[in-house]
């Protein structure tokens, strides 16, 4: 299977800044508040020609999106906290790990059940490899060691979630950087998820590979 048809994140869009709200900002330094039409064609070019043309780019930080992403490993997630301007809240290993110890241990190829805990590769030989890695913590952790040690042998491939908040002008940064074929293939996924997770009418501001 291709790797960029890997469908198991999931991303929400929970809320966003209105359009209106850049192009009132925008219009604050030159005081052109009659010119707006309210959001229509006019206050649209006028945030594309100031933050993104003239690079008045601070303008786009009024436009805040607050996403829910759900189905990442934790390898993605250890890039996507290297953009330090967002907001993130993360599932804790250190608190959630109850429900692999509370399940069956996995038979070595059953993708099937393991991915609830695993993002698969689609290469039998690392996932198998993350398969007994799951095996091996769930028998620590029925064993009584704390999360807080347990946690150390957690797979990269661990799956994880966040709420994720982040303003135009970052998600921009992040997109141009993270969409791009030079990017991990699980990134990719991400960074096209989030775009077409964008409302259509703030697609316009950003640029994907
Ligand atoms: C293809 C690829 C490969 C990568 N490989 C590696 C790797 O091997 N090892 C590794 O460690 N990282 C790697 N990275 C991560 C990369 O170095 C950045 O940490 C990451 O992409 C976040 O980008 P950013 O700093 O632009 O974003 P943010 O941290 O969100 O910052 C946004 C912007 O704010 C400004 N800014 C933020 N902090 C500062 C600051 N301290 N000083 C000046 N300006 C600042 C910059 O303009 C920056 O672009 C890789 C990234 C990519 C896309």
């Amino acid at each position: 299977m291709e790797r960029s048809l890997n469908t198991d994140i999931e991303t929400t869009l929970m809320h966003y800044t209105p359009l209106t709200v850049c192009a009132h900002a925008i219009r604050t330094c030159w005081q052109s508040f009659d010119k707006s039409d309210n959001g229509g064609e006019k206050d649209l070019a006028l945030i594309d020609r100031v933050g993104n043309k003239y690079k008045h780019a601070s303008t786009l930080e009024h436009l805040v999106y607050t996403f829910f992403i759900s189905g990442i490993s934790r390898a993605l997630l250890q890039e996507l906290a290297r953009h330090r301007v967002a907001s993130l809240s993360v599932k804790s290993t250190r608190y959630t790990l109850k429900e692999l110890k509370n399940s069956e241990p996995f038979q070595e190829e059953d993708y099937e059940n393991a991915k609830k805990f695993i993002v698969l590769t689609h290469n039998n030989l690392i996932d198998t490899a993350s398969i007994k890695a799951l095996n091996n913590l769930q028998e620590i952790l029925k064993m009584g060691t704390s999360n807080d040690i347990a946690k150390y042998c957690l797979p990269e491939s661990y799956k994880t979630e966040l709420t994720w908040t982040v303003n135009a002008r970052s998600l921009q940064n992040f997109l141009t950087l993270r969409s791009n074929k030079s990017a991990l293939w699980e990134i990719q996924n991400l960074s096209k998820k989030l775009y077409n997770t964008l409302p259509k009418e703030h697609q316009y501001l950003f640029d994907i590979h």
